[in-house]
């Protein structure tokens, strides 16, 4: 059994706390590694080293910068099915999709590096003669990223990787529960020899760790993947020193199916967004409301799907869909969820239980649910699971309308043929993200904001690399 250490100033250093977390693969409930349950004293130590490294840090030409961006890829993919295995045990991602989380996350690198030569500011013209104003983008200074359990890698490499390329320097704080991948991958770039203190890694708990690296003063922005719950913390945190933040917290993206969409595709885009990492992915279907007309045919279709769902062991051979929840608390909360929607007179149609099929693990059914309202719990708060209510609806936009009715504001769908129609949901989904026939997945030039209560800001593409900038006006008048 592995046990980790904190990663400070260029090395693995023990925390000054010696409590510890226990990482288990949740299919199994085996105990993979220990890793610290760090203390103020780790992420102030952290933010100290990124503090003294930021300054030449920053003086490096941004593609000098891009260079280790590049090199750090490069690594990813040396050890592409190591750091996929690591991923796919620490959370019971499938291997499949865990390698397509690798893969995605070493473009991630040389993605972001390639926005090294193309960081711009701007000349304005000035009132006065004999002067140029020039705008310029500078880097904040120290970031600091915080990051959930269910993209673990990808989501550290989403801070990682637009802080360092644009000047800044670096503290990751990673889930207890799945910090693994990414602390291997500390280990594996050593031979990047990124300058001490660039990037540190400190584990520890929310309220701890989290609480520490969010009301430091030396924090400059604090980019946290999350829960509203998390999300709302850090921004009373950050309230201190009026830290920026950027939030990327739940969802409960409704699909909208109408009655001229192409119906085979539609099923299989919900239910795939629904299954995919046993349904613990923030930006997919959380619920689903279908043309009254097409609607019997829809459930019929939807059903045979979900039965045929192939729920495995993380790594079974014969190429499963799902594997089990990441932890018994996710476990849990999904049985408690659909046990109340069927107090609330929610019907199952699939599965609505805990998998019965396995000793070990936290294993639950695929479940469609029917006879769901809108006021019921299933249908406003965020499951996590791989449960699917299905409503029915009249007119698109009465659709809309159930489909706005949330708190949150991450992603939407509509599947329709009818270019109107969707156009005219685009125009009306209070969303951040909105997808047209086709599945929930965002794409790394995009931009993934969630309005409302899901998030603040938001990242990917031009626009994610630019909340690690900020603005400098310089006023040169010239005789
Ligand atoms: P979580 O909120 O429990 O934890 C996320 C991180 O925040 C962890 O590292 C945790 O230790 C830290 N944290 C918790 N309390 C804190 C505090 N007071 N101060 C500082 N840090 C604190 O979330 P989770 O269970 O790891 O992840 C699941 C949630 O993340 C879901 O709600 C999901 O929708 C959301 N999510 C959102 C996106 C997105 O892009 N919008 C992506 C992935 C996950």
């Amino acid at each position: 059994m592995k046990e980790f250490k904190q990663y400070i100033n260029g090395k693995f250093v023990k925390s000054t706390s010696s409590d510890t977390t226990e990482v288990l693969n949740p299919c199994t409930e085996e105990v993979l590694s220990l890793i610290p349950q760090g203390s103020v004293a780790d992420a102030n130590a952290a933010l100290e080293a990124a503090k003294a490294a930021q300054h030449s840090w920053k003086s490096l030409t941004a593609n000098e910068r891009a260079i280790y961006l590049h090199k750090m890829a490069d690594v990813i993919r040396e050890n592409r099915v190591f750091l996929a295995e690591t991923l796919a045990k620490e959370q019971a991602k499938v291997i499949g999709l865990a390698q397509v989380e690798i893969d995605v996350t070493a473009d991630y690198f040389d993605y972001n590096a390639g926005w090294a030569r193309r960081i711009e500011g701007e000349i304005i013209q000035s009132d006065r003669s004999k002067e140029h104003i020039f705008l310029h983008k500078a880097p904040i200074g120290v970031a600091v990223g915080i990051c959930p359990w269910n993209f673990p890698f990808f989501v550290a490499a989403r801070k990682i990787a637009p802080s360092l390329v644009t000047g800044n320097t670096c503290v990751i704080k990673p889930s207890c529960i799945a910090p693994n991948t990414i602390m291997e991958f500390i280990g594996l770039i050593e031979k990047v020899n990124l300058p001490a203190g660039v990037l540190n890694v400190v584990c520890g708990t929310g309220p701890v760790v989290g609480n520490a690296l969010t009301t430091s003063p030396i924090t400059g922005i604090i980019s946290l993947t999350g829960s509203v719950f998390a999300g709302q913390k850090v921004m009373e945190a950050a309230s201190k020193n009026l830290t920026k933040v950027s939030l990327e917290l739940g969802g409960k993206a409704p699909a909208i199916v109408c009655a001229d969409a192409n119906l085979e595709l539609a099923v299989n885009a919900v239910v795939s967004s629904r299954i995919i990492y046993s349904g613990q992915v923030c930006n997919c279907a959380e619920r689903v409301y279908v043309e009254d007309s097409i609607y019997d045919e829809f459930m019929a279709m939807a059903t045979k799907k979900m039965k045929e769902i192939k729920v495995e062991d993380a790594f079974a051979t014969n190429n499963p869909d799902m594997s089990s929840m990441v932890s018994k608390a996710q476990l849990d909360k999904v049985t408690e969820m659909v046990e109340y929607a069927k107090k609330e007179g929610a019907e199952v149609v699939v599965g609505g239980n805990r998998s019965s099929k396995f000793d070990k693990g936290y294993f639950y059914e695929p479940t469609l649910l029917t006879n769901v309202t809108q006021k019921m719990q299933i249908i406003q708060e965020e499951v996590f699971g791989p449960v699917l209510p299905v409503m029915k609806f009249g007119t698109l936009d009465e659709a809309i309308a159930l489909a706005n009715d949330s708190e949150y504001g991450l992603t939407s769908s509509i599947f329709s043929e009818n270019f109107n129609k969707v156009m005219h949901a685009c125009d009306q989904l209070e969303y951040g993200e909105t997808y047209v026939n086709r599945e929930h997945f965002e794409a790394i030039q995009g931009f993934h904001a969630g309005w409302k209560k899901s998030g603040l800001g938001g990242a990917d593409g031009k626009h994610g690399m630019e909340e690690y900038l900020q603005t400098k006006v310089i006023y040169a008048q010239y005789r």
